[in-house]
């Protein structure tokens, strides 16, 4: 890997960073008069913990990863925001990802005036190392790979992610968005191994919180630095720290959920596998189904008109034909099946 120093761009390297009041001071103390506050309306009229210390601590202890190495990000958008605006200069420097992913990383890439490569991957949704690499050059400062793939829901080939992260000499990003319902372990037990790793896991799939909107990424000491550094001070409000607390402490219904979450999939795929307008229900290591019907714009119109709302994915790379589906309850998967079967008849 390059040095860090070599990766960022010029001005984020150079930055002094904005300090808050909650920054130059925290601690115990009676009186806090720093910050201009309201000292009525308790406890939310004071600034919320910038670094959300309280809430890091409990996440190491669960994740396995020391609190100097989390970030805590307004969704997943944010670190993948904050990201390519710390590493890539507008109009100088590219990204490489696998195509079809996750669309938020072109679009925070086009935000920011920052050039995306994309890199198909194979017919049943491999992803080519080599293909990567070669992709890459001396202005690629980041790599995004996603595992389990959103929307194919495969897991990535762990040994071609390996190799990526070998030889790559800038930043891999390894989105986990979907680690929760997949039988491989997380990248986070390679992060010792690997310092220009950087993993993305968030609390809006399995953890059932997307309303919170908190995102989790792990990394080096010193790539989290680099991201405290350009975030907003207080990103993560009071609300969104204490509601992530309280669900932390539900690890062991999450755990339910995921059991009932994937033992639906499996049944909701064999269903799906026995209607005649199914194609092709692909392998999923997530929450959803990718699947092939015979006309996915009129099903997908026909699920509208039934209330069901799926993700229609027909013009996507290597997707033609394709609905993205998440897993619900019994109940929703049931209506989901019925509004097929109307459909076939
Ligand atoms: C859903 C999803 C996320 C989560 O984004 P948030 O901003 O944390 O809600 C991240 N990555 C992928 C690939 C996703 O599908």
């Amino acid at each position: 890997m390059k040095s860090l120093e070599q990766l960022l761009r010029p001005n984020i390297r150079q930055l002094k960073p904005y300090s808050c009041a909650r920054n130059e001071f925290h601690g115990e103390a009676t009186t806090f008069l720093d910050a201009n506050e309201n000292p009525y309306n308790a406890p939310y009229n004071r600034y919320p913990d910038p670094l959300q210390t309280e809430l890091k601590n409990k996440l190491s202890g669960i994740k396995g990863v020391k609190p100097q190495q989390i970030f805590l990000g307004n969704g997943s958008d944010e670190p993948i925001d904050l990201v390519i605006r710390a590493f890539c200069e507008p109009g100088q420097d590219n990204i490489v990802a696998i195509d079809p992913t996750y669309g938020m990383y072109e679009v925070a890439a086009g935000v920011n005036g920052v050039e995306y490569r994309k890199v198909p991957l194979s017919a049943d949704f491999e992803m080519d190392a080599e293909a990567v690499l070669a992709a890459a050059d001396g202005h690629t400062k980041l790599i995004f790979l996603c595992t389990p793939n959103n929307p194919t829901g495969n897991s990535l080939s762990r040994p071609e992610v390996f190799k990526v992260l070998t030889r790559f000499d800038g930043i891999v990003i390894v989105d986990e968005a979907y680690n929760d319902f997949s039988q491989e372990p997380s990248f986070t037990k390679d992060l010792a191994t690997f310092s220009n790793l950087l993993i993305f896991q968030t609390f809006s799939k399995a953890w059932g919180s997307a309303g919170i909107r908190l995102g989790m990424a792990f990394a080096s000491k010193e790539i989290i630095e680099v991201l405290n550094k350009i975030k907003y001070p207080y990103n993560i409000n009071q609300l969104t720290q204490e509601k992530a607390l309280h669900i932390l402490d539900s690890a062991g219904t999450v755990k339910t959920w995921v059991g009932i979450l994937l033992a639906e999939r499996e049944k909701l795929k064999q269903t799906l596998e026995a209607l005649p307008c199914v194609r092709k229900v692909y392998p999923s290591d997530a929450n959803f189904l990718l699947v092939r019907v015979d006309d996915a714009d009129a099903t997908y119109r026909h699920l509208v008109s039934e209330g069901v709302i799926v993700r229609n994915r027909n013009t996507v790379t290597l997707c033609r034909g394709c609905l993205r589906i998440t897993i619900g309850t019994p109940q929703e998967n049931e209506l989901l099946v019925g509004a097929l079967k109307n459909r076939a008849v």
